[in-house]
This record gives structure tokens, C-alpha cells and sequence, in this order.
């Protein structure tokens, strides 16, 4: 099998099973056809390529977490893998998966009841249905546990939403928006699924963007929104179930980082490496040297920082799963990247600390249960 990534340094590749070798390698070729093609139009653009998202959810690359979901119950690295594949050639597109299905599809996961995933996970997954995240507003951000200023009032006929909400991406063009607001009787975060085309609800893209430019952040106005019971996620009595909806989709950010920095790295090799007119090939070489010398020093030392996140956020990928057996050679890899986690034991503490909790605060993401530590 050929190898996957050429700063694998630890031999990540040999925790994937045949099958996850298999779908990582179907999305590659199906970002390196389809939409390398258009990375660079559509950033240029700060347009989005909407029509990626039926065919990512036909890849299996949308609600890998959910048992109703997911093609295969797939490992922890593969959907960390997922993850870097994807920003390894947009990061853009990347984004997106990171919010429709790894925020989106986590707060019905987390949040919703056995009816609302049954209505809204299958649609998200296959790429119908697209969905945005709003929960940070033009006064609060990292501090949204207790900054939210967004309210939500219970009425007779369900509840009334009123406030902002700021940088929520997919936001314009998304069918549903999860909406974080605080119930102003006990004060407690609850969330809501906001509809496109609801009532008193608007959308409006933040324009002039330096990063991320494919991906549609907007400013979103909520005015008496009229949200029914039946749309409030059911499982989701305050922030700290907000808060378990991040915890699961933070190493997908890690993952993503790592697939920015290889794709870079790989960028900056083919272009010092080719025949362009302007500058000498040595020229080009040295000139890259500074760029890439950062992602190539980045990636691989990142991915077990990635991997041992992604293990506490989830679960440890399996022993079983792994296809050390099958690849000898790799057996010296594991024994580096096992020393490539202990380096990234500091990066990870705060992971650590969440794991050592004894009976994890993570909820098994497969089983519709409700979210842990209430
Ligand atoms: C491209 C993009 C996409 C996004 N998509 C979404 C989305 O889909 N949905 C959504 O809800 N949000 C989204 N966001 C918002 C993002 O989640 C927030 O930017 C993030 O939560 C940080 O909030 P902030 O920008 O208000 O920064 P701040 O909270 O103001 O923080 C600014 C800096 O101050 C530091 N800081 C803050 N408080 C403290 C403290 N007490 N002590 C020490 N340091 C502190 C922070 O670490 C940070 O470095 C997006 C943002 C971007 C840029």
C-alpha cells in the first residue's frame, strides 16, 4: 500500500484499517479531481462551493460520529484523517465539514431527541440538509459560558429569540442554524433550530475576510423569532452540554491544522521542484526553503499531539484496528510516535485532565443517550 503522507514520520497510516485506508483514499481522489480544481477560484471569490456537499456526504465524510449515520464505525484517527485530507486541499471546505457535521450533527447528537436525530441526522449526513453553529455573538466569544446575550423567552406558542449573533460560518446559505440562547426564566443556555427563511431572522455575510475566505461567516439578527417546543434540542439543559458539543469537535480543529500545514509543505516541494519562468530552480528552492522548513516541522510533530486529543475527546483507537500486524515495518514507527506523544504531553494536558475525570464526561457518541454529566 502506498504511503499516504511522506512526513508520516510516526507511521500513522498504519492505524487505519484496510477500510478507513480505503475511504481516506476515495475522498483524496475526490478532492484532488473536484475540488483542487476550484480551491483557488472560489477563495479569490470568498465564495463557497456549495455543490461539494452531496458528494462528501456520498464519501461518508458527513456524521461519521453517529451511529445512524456513519458508513462504518470508523476509528478516531481515520475521522481525524478525514479532517486533514480535506485541508490538506481547502481548508475552506474543511471548515464546513468542521461546522455541518462535526458542530451541527454533534448538538443534534448531543442535544437532540430520538425524533429530532431521526429528522434532521440522516439528511445532514448525506449532504441535503447543510447546517451552521450560532453560537458566538459581536459581544462574546471565548467567554459565551457566561457572556451569551442572546435570550429566549417560553411563550404559550413555544419561544421567542431575540439578539446576534456573529461569525457563524455556513450562516448564509445554511437550512438550519443551531441557535445558542439563554432562557431568561432560569437563566441556563438552551439551544434552538432555527429554519432558513424563519421569521425575524436574518442572515448577512461579513465581507472582506483575510483567512478562511471560502467560508460564509455572517452576522446573524434574530427579532422575536418564534421558535416551537418541538425545534428546542431536547437533551440540552445548559452550557455545559454546549461545551461537550466542543469538546468533541476540538481535535477535528488539531486534525485540520495538521492537513493545512502538509498541504503547504507539499505546495512549496512541487513548486520548488517545477520549471516556472521567473527565478532558478535553486532559487525557488531557497526561497521556499523558510515556508516550508515551518510546515514540515509542524505536521508531523502535530499529529501526535492530534491523535492523543482525538483519543481523549472520543476514544482510544482500538488495538484490533490497527494493521501493525499486517506492516511489520511499522512496528519501529509506533515505537516513535509513541515518543512523539510523551513530547506532546504538555500540549494535550488539558485533554488529559478531561480523561483522567475516571467515567468520561464524553458521551459514547453512537448510542442516541443523553449527554453525560448531568
Ligand atoms: C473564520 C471563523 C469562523 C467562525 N465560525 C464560527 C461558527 O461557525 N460559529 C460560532 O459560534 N463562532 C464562530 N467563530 C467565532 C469563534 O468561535 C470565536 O472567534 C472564538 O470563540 C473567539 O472569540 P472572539 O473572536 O470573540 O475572541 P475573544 O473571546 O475576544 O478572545 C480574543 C483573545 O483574547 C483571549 N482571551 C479571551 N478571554 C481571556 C481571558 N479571560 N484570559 C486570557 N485571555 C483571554 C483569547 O484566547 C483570544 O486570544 C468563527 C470565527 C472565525 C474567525
Amino acid at each position: 500500500m502506498d504511503d499516504l503522507l511522506a512526513g508520516d514520520f510516526y507511521g500513522f497510516q498504519g492505524l487505519l484499517t484496510e477500510r478507513e485506508d480505503a475511504a481516506v483514499r476515495a475522498l483524496r481522489d475526490y478532492l484532488e479531481a473536484e475540488v483542487r480544481p476550484l480551491a483557488d477560484d472560489f477563495w479569490a471569490r470568498a465564495e463557497f462551493p456549495v455543490q461539494v456537499a452531496r458528494p462528501l456526504g456520498g464519501l461518508g465524510v458527513l456524521g461519521t460520529l453517529w451511529e445512524e449515520t456513519r458508513a462504518f464505525p470508523g476509528s478516531a484517527v481515520y475521522r481525524g484523517w478525514l479532517m486533514l485530507e480535506l485541508s490538506r486541499v481547502d481548508a475552506g471546505v474543511g471548515a464546513f465539514v468542521g461546522i455541518s457535521s462535526g458542530l451541527v450533527m454533534g448538538a443534534l447528537g448531543v442535544g437532540g431527541s430520538a425524533e429530532q436525530r431521526a429528522e434532521w441526522l440522516p439528511r445532514l449526513a448525506t449532504g441535503e440538509l447543510v447546517g451552521a453553529f450560532g453560537l458566538t455573538e459581536p459581544l462574546s466569544g471565548s467567554d459565551s459560558a457566561r457572556g451569551l446575550r442572546t435570550t429566549a423567552e417560553r411563550t404559550a406558542d413555544g419561544w421567542v429569540l431575540n439578539g446576534a449573533k456573529r461569525w457563524i460560518g455556513n450562516a448564509t446559505f445554511a437550512d438550519v442554524t443551531v441557535i445558542w440562547a439563554k432562557d431568561v426564566a432560569d437563566g441556563q443556555v438552551k439551544g434552538f433550530l432555527v429554519e432558513k427563511g424563519t421569521p425575524g431572522f436574518a442572515a448577512t455575510r461579513i465581507e472582506n475576510k483575510v483567512s478562511l475566505r471560502s467560508v460564509q461567516n455572517a452576522d446573524i439578527t434574530l427579532n422575536d423569532v418564534v421558535i416551537p417546543e418541538a425545534r428546542r434540542l431536547q437533551r440540552i439543559d445548559s452550557f455545559r452540554d454546549v461545551a461537550t458539543i466542543l469538546r468533541l469537535t476540538r481535535a477535528d480543529v488539531a486534525w485540520q491544522a495538521i492537513g493545512v500545514a502538509i498541504g503547504a509543505y507539499e505546495a512549496a516541494v512541487r513548486y520548488a521542484g517545477s520549471g516556472s519562468s521567473s527565478g532558478s530552480r535553486s532559487g525557488r528552492t531557497s526561497s521556499c526553503r523558510t515556508s516550508s522548513s515551518g510546515a514540515w516541522a509542524t505536521s508531523p510533530r502535530a499529529s501526535p499531539c492530534a491523535c492523543a486529543c482525538r483519543s481523549c475527546t472520543t476514544r482510544a483507537p482500538s488495538a484490533t484496528s490497527t494493521r501493525r500486524s499486517r506492516r511489520p515495518t511499522r512496528r519501529r514507527a509506533c515505537a516513535r510516535r509513541s515518543a512523539g506523544l510523551a513530547r506532546c504531553s504538555a500540549a494535550t494536558a488539558s485533554c488529559s485532565s478531561t480523561a483522567s475525570r475516571g467515567s468520561s464526561p464524553t458521551p459514547r457518541p453512537s448510542t442516541p443517550t443523553r449527554a453525560p454529566g448531568r
